[in-house]
């Protein structure tokens, strides 16, 4: 058991968009299989057909390749042996095993209307005790344990609908053991007889969930900690199935945290807090509502799978900046915490800006081009890089590269009045009129070279520089930050860096 090949798989439903927390279980199931060599699937879990919503497995699909968490088997990523990996698609497979569970009595059929199940819950809640369909009150309800086999045949046979449960036993403590908890125990006196298969031919997630890992070989079964008191059902299945010497592993991930760190993560924290907890933005295809996504709000895909793998995981030392490879290397189950990751939003922004900065300026430049062709503005390929060399380390998110760089493009019409207001006196004018004679005079017009023309300016009219600088900016670029401005002013070069000190004096000594 233990060289079993490692083969895990991440198995949402398609219920909507896919939630970082989402990510974050698919991130963890691929660093896992390609620390081993082994297998990450992706299976989609449709079986509850009610809560289909269209648009949403593609969503999963997208956000998995733009991630880079990339399956090598499963819906969308090519098939593998074990195909289909969409349970609806996997019906026909699921009737022997419940069948086998029936007839083993560990299963039974049950025939209660809604109705009946609900005057069963009203009459327990009445009399204080936990409305559970149970080894107790299962012998008061309409099943193949409390009816005749005649009539049970004859209500199967004549079409009527029916559903199959799970036969628990009465109080039987099931335990486990977590790779991430521990041990862990439950009893079945806390438990219900679960729905395994209704007339239809649809297994319930519970049935489809642990059938599949079955016959896909899974190894490892590492999801949210949602998913906690579904394990000693899962756990019993594989016993009742004389499965269990195939069982996978469990590994229960700890919930996301609110930034305030109590209660999980909701979506409508994101948008109360002023950060995406959806990969992509999602457009709710029946409210039209419209979530923000990382990938829109301009992260980078590298920061997002470095600031999850940190939601839950440390690597044990002071390193923080993990590329996917490190992270292969660097992951173990040992390391993830049994309690809540708290998300932090500086956190999550730092590691874009680190990432940023460690960006090619090619794919910046890219995405300043597709603004700069929207504004119909034809800078040049070389301009338009240097720019991005220059404003990439300002910058948090890509798509503040317009807002952190329009200046380069568009000469400014207006000056930061608290600048002017603080710096501007009479020296300036003289001062910027001897900045633009010596910078005519240049035999380079290089960022040394204008640095000492600047320096030598202020000398000679007794100008301190910290009463220049900031002015020296605003009249070359409108605001009062930026890049280092001698750099800045060489990039703009000789002619247009006259052509703006020239408006600003025009402007500001009137
Ligand atoms: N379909 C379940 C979900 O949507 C999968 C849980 C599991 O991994 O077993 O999260």
């Amino acid at each position: 058991m233990e060289d079993r090949r490692v083969r895990v798989r991440f198995a949402p439903s398609p219920t909507g968009p896919l939630h970082i927390g989402g990510v974050r279980t698919a991130l963890y199931n691929y660093l896992l299989a390609k620390k081993h060599g082994g297998d990450f699937i992706l299976r989609i879990e449709d079986t509850d057909q009610t809560r289909f919503v269209p648009g949403a497995e593609e969503y999963i699909i997208e956000a998995l390749k733009w991630l880079g968490i990339t399956p090598n088997e499963g819906v969308g990523f090519g098939d593998g042996q074990y195909a289909p990996y969409r349970q609806s698609e996997r019906k026909p497979m699921y009737r022997q095993y419940v069948e086998q569970l029936i007839s083993s009595g560990h299963a039974y059929y049950a025939f209660d209307t809604a109705e009946e199940l609900e005057s069963m819950r009203e009459r327990l809640k009445a009399s204080n005790v936990d409305a559970k369909y149970d080894a107790i009150t299962r012998a008061a309800m309409k099943n193949s344990l409390t009816l005749p086999e005649d009539e049970v045949k004859r209500r199967l046979e004549s079409g009527e609908p029916y559903v199959v449960r799970i036969k628990l036993p009465r109080k039987d403590e099931v335990k486990f053991h977590d790779e991430i908890r521990g041990w862990v125990s439950f009893n079945t006196s806390q438990m219900d007889d679960k729905v395994l298969f209704k007339s239809d031919g649809m297994p319930t997630y519970h049935l489809a969930n642990v059938v599949d890992d079955y016959l896909m070989q899974i190894s490892h079964v590492i999801r949210g900690e949602e998913w906690l008191p579904s394990a000693p059902l899962h756990v019993l299945l594989y016993r009742y199935l004389g499965w269990e010497e195939v069982m996978p592993k469990f590994a229960h991930l700890p919930l996301l945290l609110k930034p305030e760190g109590n209660g999980k993560l909701s979506k409508r924290d994101g948008d109360r807090l002023g950060f995406p907890v959806f990969p992509l933005e999602w457009k709710d295809p029946a409210s039209g509502e419209i979530s923000s996504g990382y990938r829109e709000t301009g992260y980078l895909p590298d920061a997002v799978v470095n600031l999850l793998a940190f939601l839950g995981w440390n690597p044990g030392t002071q390193q923080e900046m993990f590329s996917m490879a490190e992270l292969i290397a660097a992951f173990g189950l040992d390391r993830v915490s049994k309690s809540g990751a708290k998300f932090d939003l500086n956190k999550a922004k730092w590691f874009n800006q680190q990432y940023i900065r460690k960006t090619d300026e090619v794919l910046l430049a890219s995405a300043l081009n597709k603004t700069l062709q929207k504004k119909a503005i034809d800078a040049g390929n070389e301009y338009v890089l240097a720019v991005c060399r220059l404003v990439k380390e300002k910058i948090t998110f890509i798509s503040e590269l317009w807002t952190y760089s329009q200046y380069f493009f568009i000469e400014p019409d207006s000056y930061d009045e608290v600048v002017v207001a603080k710096r501007w006196n009479e020296k300036s004018a003289p001062v910027t009129q001897q900045l633009m004679d010596a910078f005519a005079g240049l035999p380079a017009f290089d960022a040394a070279s204008i640095e000492a023309a600047y320096n030598d300016a202020l000398a000679k009219n007794e100008v301190a520089n910290k009463d220049f600088l900031q002015l020296f900016r605003v009249m070359l670029s409108g605001v009062g930050s930026g890049p280092p401005v001698f750099e800045m002013a060489a990039l703009f070069g000789r002619e247009n860096t006259t052509k703006r000190l020239q408006n600003a004096l025009a402007k500001l000594a009137s």
